[in-house]
């Protein structure tokens, strides 16, 4: 049996695909003998055809005709005399090698393709780079997954998996994923469970234990996981799948119920989502808003940054579906463990502390960040929108962010474009610097939503990826607890709304400490709210003041786990 962290709920049964993330590089080279680089990528598109076509066919009959389609507008493309001719042309004309050739008419049609903006114009963008990929693959002697097409019962086992990587995967493919690093909070383990896939990370040494093919059970709650495991073990975890969605089932007796404490405390149920497409699930498990709408979802997986408009469309249709309920989106923040290479970020020597987020949007005024304020304030027409600054460390940050806003509302009013004028705009508490401040971003913020994801690597100095010091990150460390704690009393105090939007939010320890300590909102991925509403609706505020006094009193993160577990399981 293998051990690792568990990242997302569920029992995941299924065959190993191993997942590589290859970053190809592609070089000008001149080639001596152009007629025979010609062949050279005829064979390629050769190859590339029949390698689609045949996972076109097995998807067609393992998932779906639907989901095949995607697959065979790959084919079209590749068999398009247009495309093929100008590489050709470029390979004959200018020697140039095929890697390049490619590389060069591709993305001058996916440019175009982008640049015209509608969804689906986009879609054949992002189709175009994904043939040149392949056909650069075969060239380059590169084997790699195509994670999209998965067939059905795969586990994705590969080292790490980033955000760009977890948000293509098909869901209905693929039961379970395992990865030899990231933590509990890394992006990809966040998607994880907001697909809804079972998840296991940190698995020291996993991928030399396990070969494609190989069939693995894993459960996401405890971190174990079984390679070709014997029938006893098997039909053991086929019962625990099978308990598991039947709990699952049983939880859907708290759609519609409002979440009140026992004590008459209302507090806001909301979730947390990447791209628009995410609503449908918090309709499904019936959230009461958006607390985190993660924007930098829209930049990945792309050669281009999304245009106002675009961007406009996302915002306004999670307002739109929303129907009022609050949506609070977060401006972009990348850096980080989430990069994306057309914005021309450097490499930094310490990620977490370096040109991040609102410190990198500030920077990219004209060109990043007022197209996006722009299109948020716009989208507020269209619903209860709420703008979120990630990051901020100090006053200017947000007073800069502001002047911004006030900046643009003069000039969509002097073009009569309608928006919401009473917009709030609300900072994450997420650093340790914006937490000792508190009270004062109180006087200045419309809300605050704290980001215990960050917050608990910035106040204990541990990397939220790094397993190594996983024993950190906690937030019950009393450190984190503390900081907590005096963030939602110096909110409460000015008068505006304390909401939580990291994985805290979710976690059944935390639970009972934050609505003693007068949290107002939760926020947290679709697949918890119905769990988190049946352990708030069983708790009285009043009743936990006194647990929430004992846990501050102890000295160390264990006691206070200990004494948590036990409350909560008695
Ligand atoms: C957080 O830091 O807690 C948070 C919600 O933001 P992210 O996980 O995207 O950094
Ligand atoms: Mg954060």
């Amino acid at each position: 049996m293998f051990k690792g962290t568990s990242a997302s709920a569920g029992i995941g049964i299924g065959k190993v695909a191993i997942v590589e993330d290859v970053q190809l590089v592609i070089k000008r080279e001149t080639v001596s003998n152009p007629q025979a680089e010609l062949e050279r990528f005829k064979a390629a598109l050769m190859q590339s055809i029949k390698e689609t076509g045949a996972l076109a066919a097995d998807l067609a009959t393992r998932v779906g005709e639907k989901e095949a389609e995607i697959l065979n507008g790959h084919l079209m493309l590749l068999s398009d005399p247009m495309l093929t001719g100008e590489i050709e042309n470029a390979i004959t004309n200018e020697g140039v090698n095929s890697e390049y050739a490619i590389e060069q008419t591709c993305n001058t049609y996916a440019d175009m393709f982008a640049s015209m903006g509608d969804e689906l114009m986009q879609q054949r963008a992002t189709d175009m780079r994904d043939i040149k990929t392949r056909m650069q693959k075969v060239l380059m002697g590169v084997e790699s997954v195509d994670i999209a097409s998965l067939p059905a019962g795969t586990i994705i086992v590969a080292k790490d998996l980033t955000p760009s990587m977890t948000a293509g995967i098909n869901p209905q493919s693929v039961t379970g994923i395992v990865t030899e690093l990231g933590g509990r909070t890394s992006h990809s383990a966040i998607l994880a469970r907001a697909l809804e896939i079972p998840a296991v990370v940190a698995v020291a040494d996993f991928l030399s234990h396990v070969k494609n093919g190989d069939e693995v059970v894993l459960d996401g709650s405890d971190g174990s996981i079984y390679v070709n495991p014997d029938p006893a073990v098997m039909g053991e975890y086929e019962a625990k799948r099978d308990s598991f969605l039947k709990e699952k089932k049983e939880l859907e007796q708290y759609i519609g119920k409002s979440t009140v404490t026992k004590d008459g405390v209302h507090v806001e149920l909301v979730a947390n989502i990447g791209k628009p497409e995410d609503v449908d699930k918090v309709l499904q498990y019936d959230g009461e808003g958006v607390g985190l709408f993660r924007t930098e979802f829209l930049f990945m997986d792309r050669n281009a940054m999304p245009t106002e408009d675009e961007q406009f469309e996302a915002y306004k249709k999670v307002a739109v579906a929303m129907n009022g309920k609050p949506v609070i989106i977060r401006t972009l923040d990348i850096g980080g463990d989430k990069e994306i290479p057309y914005m021309g970020l450097e490499k930094d020597e310490n990620p977490f502390l370096g040109y991040r987020a609102v410190r990198f949007c500030l920077d990219r005024k004209e060109d990043v960040y007022k197209p996006q304020l722009r299109a948020l304030l716009r989208a507020s027409a269209f619903g209860n929108i709420k703008i979120m600054v990630p990051l901020v460390t100090c006053i200017d940050e947000l007073r800069q962010v502001k002047a911004i806003i006030k900046e643009l509302k003069e000039e969509l009013d002097s073009c009569h474009v309608p928006y919401n004028k009473d917009i709030q705009v609300g900072i994450m508490v997420e650093t340790a610097a914006a937490s000792l401040i508190a009270d004062i971003f109180a006087k200045e913020a419309d809300f605050f939503s704290i980001g215990t994801n960050d917050l608990t690597q910035y106040t204990m100095s541990v990397d939220r990826g790094n397993d190594k010091v996983s024993y950190l990150y906690s937030p019950l460390n009393p450190a984190v607890l503390r900081s907590i704690k005096r963030i939602i009393s110096c909110g409460r105090e000015a008068g505006i709304m304390v909401g939580m939007c990291g994985e805290a939010a979710s976690d059944p320890l935390m639970i009972p400490l934050l609505l003693a300590f007068g949290l107002n909102e939760f926020s947290m991925s679709a697949s918890a709210i119905l769990k988190s509403r049946k352990l708030i609706t069983s708790y009285s505020t009043e009743e936990l003041q006194a647990v929430a006094d004992k846990a501050m009193s102890f000295a160390t993160e264990k006691e206070v786990a200990q004494f948590m577990k036990e409350f909560v399981e008695q």
